[in-house]
């Protein structure tokens, strides 16, 4: 074999991201206690699993957190927590009355006590967002403000100047108009970055389509803007490396803005007893979900009901299955306020979560917790701009047609234009595609579908459901509820052969088959008719002489460097995507021809991110602030400025059942690349996941488009 495999990562290296989290108590020894539960696991078990079918066995939680969630009341203050916990309608099962069974949870949203990776000190500070209707507070008021903090005797000044709180930081809201472009006059040194920022021309730092005055040289090209290739540009712009990272068509084309969206923990690892790498999942789920971006991820219950059609042996193994979950969960120091522990719930308590679940068959219900994204696109693109906000170039409509170790040729898909530009290091995020641009590496595509349904189809359904698939004793179809209200059913795992398709196509088989799995749990199961949409993608699957069934590879990451220098990063998950890139620009720094600092990213919060408590103030509609967070505002006050339009016009949805709005196809425009209407309907927006909602965005999105084509803004009408 021609290729060279540097550095397969299965799990965590010693020392790396574990160590380098806090640790809160030394209580758990994650080897010893995971091998007990470990020792649960059946051969097929360990076989059988994918990644993405981890939600049978943990998982769970009602949304919560979130500024549009009804359940986030005005509870505030040092006892919230535990008046919100006398009214959750499980957790005190047996210790008292029930208390408004299934009704919403009333969350109290703290600061979390423990503490949490530090925002770096060595970058430079950034100004809070300012308060709703309070721009010139002065933010450490908002501090004095908050219940206790003035009290507190272990409160410090920071060297930065900020004021650090014991119970952890205050996330550091980046905005798009942070100034964070270096200074390099002369062009691009291979080396350390110093520290100094200017404030740029906010438009440079915007993701641009085409290649029009890219760089001749640079110390990193990273081809292919998925979650992944997104993720190494803003590690290594982060480290103070200079980037051009580039796709082929738009920000999320390829498999990222295809999966079940979902932030999960490692228990397929575990169940393969592969504990470090579980733990590196856990790990990373934490470090999104409470550091770098709560605002774009939330908690989700998952709810596996006990009926005819689970087995007392397979109730028993997913029980214990889902409190190795929680072990991992604890190891990884993600809080109970993030993701509550497994319960088992009765028939009755079963049915307030999911009312419609078949009643006759139903003994009660396993209810676990995991993560959920807004949307998977979104977390591409926040990403992306997160690394543009620190200066990396990214573009997009931008194909590498070739590419060494020092050196890649660009074709703009826009003008035809061609370039070269030299490099420090070529990094190959293509995904599937990652053999087209490096013939050295072979991979084996899967391909995973899901159904979209209204969410009317199956009422009230609040939690993931977890249907177990018949003649398995592991794997489990989701009926997942989605924020914007409809449900996915998901998800196959079919073999792919021949020419990866720009866009996977669900087969008619794969439908069928999604529906039949489903139906034995509800009282009205869906049918054909209740399927609005539905989608594929293609996991990036290495090919490793010896391994005998896809899903055996599906979720590891691999690094690996070609005899012409190309460092190609495959395979992982979106929930992992920081230590992809992490491991990624550590190889890369191995070979010695860049010098950088150490990675930033575990505590370096994305564009917008910010506390529950802090997204609750912007002043922005709920919509903007899930899917921007803080940022919201900037998204508003820019369709404001480039349309000369009312709110009224900017914010009403294109219908009661599409919820897209003006502004945010307008911001898409002028800050995310977004070039024409599908960037905006079928990636920036996922409207375009339902046909008949796409038709009805389609003039909203005509509608930005010449909106902002009249502006000032270099954008083409698509
Ligand atoms: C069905 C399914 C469900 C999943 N569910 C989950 C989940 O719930 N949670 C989770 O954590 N993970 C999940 N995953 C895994 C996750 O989605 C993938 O691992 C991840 O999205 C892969 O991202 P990527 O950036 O490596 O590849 P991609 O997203 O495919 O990005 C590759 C990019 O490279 C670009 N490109 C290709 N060739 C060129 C070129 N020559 N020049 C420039 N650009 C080029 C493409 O346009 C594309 O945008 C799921 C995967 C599947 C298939």
């Amino acid at each position: 074999m021609r290729y060279s495999v540097t550095h397969v990562v299965t799990s965590s290296h010693p020392g790396t991201s574990a160590r380098r989290l806090p640790r809160r108590r030394s209580g758990l020894h994650p080897r010893r206690r995971l091998a007990a539960h470990d020792a649960h696991r059946g051969r097929e078990a360990r076989r059988s699993l994918t990644d993405d079918d981890l939600p049978h066995l943990v998982r769970h939680g009602l949304a919560a957190g979130r500024p549009d969630d009804p359940r986030v009341g005005d509870r505030r203050g040092s006892d919230a927590g535990r008046r919100a916990r006398h009214h959750h309608p499980v957790r005190h099962r047996g210790r008292g009355p029930l208390h408004r069974p299934g009704a919403p949870r009333q969350r109290a949203l703290r600061p979390h006590r423990r503490a949490r990776p530090r925002p770096d000190a060595s970058l430079p500070p950034l100004p809070a967002r300012p308060l709703a209707g309070g721009a010139d507070r002065d933010p450490r008021r908002r501090d004095r403000e908050r219940p206790g903090l003035g009290r507190d005797p272990r409160r410090r000044r920071r060297t930065d100047g900020a004021l650090a709180h014991p119970r952890g930081p205050r996330l550091r809201v980046l905005r798009a108009d942070d100034g964070r472009r270096r200074d390099r006059p002369g062009g691009p040194r291979h080396g350390v970055r110093p520290p100094g920022h200017r404030v740029a021309d906010a438009v440079s730092r915007r993701i641009t389509p085409g290649l029009a005055g890219i760089p001749t040289e640079v110390d990193v090209v990273v081809v292919g803007l998925g979650i992944t290739g997104a993720g190494v540009a803003l590690d290594a712009v982060t480290r103070g490396l200079s980037v051009l990272a580039v796709d082929a068509h738009d920000l999320a084309f390829g498999t990222s803005r295809w999966s079940s969206k979902l932030v999960h923990g490692g228990l397929r690892y575990l169940a393969q007893g592969q504990l470090a790498i579980a733990h590196e999942s856990a790990v990373e789920r934490g470090i999104l979900m409470e550091v770098t971006a709560p605002h774009l991820t939330r908690p989700l219950p998952m709810l596996t009901p006990v009926n005819d059609a689970m087995s007392r042996g397979r109730t028993a193994m997913t029980w214990a299955g889902l409190h190795a979950g929680d072990v991992l969960r604890r190891t990884a120091h993600t809080t109970t306020r993030t993701l509550p522990r497994p319960r088992r719930l009765n028939a009755t308590e079963t049915l307030n979560l999911a009312p419609a679940l078949r009643a006759d068959t139903l003994r009660g219900g396993l209810l676990a917790w995991d993560g959920q994204l807004e949307d998977d696109a979104r977390l591409v693109v926040t990403v992306a701009r997160t690394a543009a906000s620190y200066g990396a170039d990214v573009r997009t409509r931008a194909r590498v047609t070739g590419a060494t170790g020092n050196r890649v040729e660009l074709r703009d898909e826009l003008s035809g234009a061609t370039y070269a530009v030299r490099a420090g290091a070529v990094v190959n995020a293509t995904g599937v595609w990652a053999g087209d641009l490096d013939d050295q590496v072979r991979l084996r595509p899967s391909r995973g579908t899901h159904l979209v349904l209204r969410g009317a189809v199956l009422p009230h359904t609040r939690v993931a459901v977890m249907v177990p698939i018949p003649g398995t004793t592991a794997r489990f179809a989701m009926v997942l509820p989605q924020p914007d209200g409809t449900i996915y059913v998901g998800l196959t795992d079919e073999p792919v052969t021949g020419p990866v398709p720009d866009v996977p196509v669900p087969s008619e088989v794969e439908i069928d088959f999604l529906l039949g799995v489903v139906a034995s749990a509800f009282t009205t199961p869906p049918t054909r008719a209740d399927v609005v949409g539905a989608f594929a993608g293609l996991r990036p699957l290495l090919e490793v002489t010896g391994a005998d069934a896809t899903a055996d590879l599906s979720r590891r990451h691999a690094i690996l460097t070609s005899t012409t220098g190309v460092t190609t990063v495959v395979g992982g998950k979106l929930t992992t995507y920081r230590r992809m890139a992490e491991d990624t620009l550590d190889v890369v720094l191995a070979q010695g021809r860049l010098a950088a600092g150490p990675c930033r990213t575990a505590s370096l919060p994305l564009l917008g991110a910010a506390s529950a408590e802090e997204l609750r103030r912007c002043a922005a509609p709920a919509r903007l602030v899930r899917r921007f967070g803080t940022e919201a505002e900037l998204v508003l006050a820019t369709a404001r400025e480039v349309t000369g339009l009312a709110d009224d016009d900017l914010l009403t949805p294109a219908s009661d059942d599409v919820p897209v709005t003006l502004a945010e196809l307008v911001f898409a425009l002028t800050h995310e690349g977004a070039h024409d209407l599908d960037d905006l309907l079928d990636r920036r927006t996922r409207v375009g996941l339902v046909a008949a909602d796409r038709v009805v965005a389609e003039p909203l999105g005509r509608r930005a488009l010449e909106l902002v084509a009249t502006g000032s803004q270099p954008i083409t009408l698509g």
